[in-house]
């Protein structure tokens, strides 16, 4: 199996680029805000409960998040030749969880591609993307500073700890589309 983390700040494309790995790479996607926007959608205790949360941009409490992603993990492992995790593991304790959950089942992370984008960049592109997501985090100014906030706090320190592990891989996210891509998956092919 190839277990990958795609990890930036909000508005760094992780979706996007996402879409493209799991093309080519056929991984199965695990993308913890949309995982919640399901839940949310379908009105379940656990979107009801994440909601309070996202709606001021801040983080769900890890065991709500772990416990999402192990069941996730235990649906889709008899059908799966890897993951591409994105948006997760978003604090250290949550990357932790992410190791014992994988070496239980005899895995491991392969490594950590950092999507680098500067702030202003940042927040032109999430406002862009609140004009049609329908996101109403994506639509107002101090719910975007404060996702940017608790990133720089509570997520980055989650890029120290695979550095520690020699896993991280940055990789500057600005340019095309297709331009990041080839930077992603040239890394990517390292891996393997
Ligand atoms: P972003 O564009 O900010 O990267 P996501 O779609 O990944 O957005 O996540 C949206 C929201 O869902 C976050 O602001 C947070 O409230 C919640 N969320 C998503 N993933 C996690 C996680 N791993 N841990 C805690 N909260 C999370």
């Amino acid at each position: 199996m190839l277990n990958i983390i795609l990890f930036g700040p909000p508005g760094a494309g992780k979706g996007t680029q996402s879409e493209k790995i799991i093309d080519q790479y056929k991984l199965t996607h695990i993308a913890t805000g949309d995982l919640f926007r399901k839940h949310l959608g379908e009105g379940t205790d656990l979107g009801k409960l994440a909601q309070k949360y996202m709606d001021e941009g801040n983080l769900v409490p890890d065991e709500v998040v772990i416990g999402m992603v192990d069941e996730k993990i235990k649906e889709t492992k008899a059908n799966s030749s890897g993951y591409i995790f994105d948006g997760f593991p978003r604090t250290v304790p949550q990357a932790k969880a992410l190791d014992t959950l994988l070496k239980e089942k005899g895995e491991k992370i392969a490594g950590m591609i950092a999507l680098d984008v500067p702030e202003e960049e940042l927040k032109k592109r999430i406002k862009e993307r609140g004009k049609t997501s329908g996101r109403t985090d994506d639509q107002d100014e101090a719910k975007i500073e404060n996702r940017i906030k608790v990133y720089q706090e509570e997520t980055l320190p989650v890029a120290n700890y695979y550095d520690g592990e020699g896993k991280l891989v940055k990789i500057h996210g600005v340019g095309s589309i297709d331009e990041i891509f080839g930077k992603i998956s040239s890394e990517i092919d390292k891996l393997k």
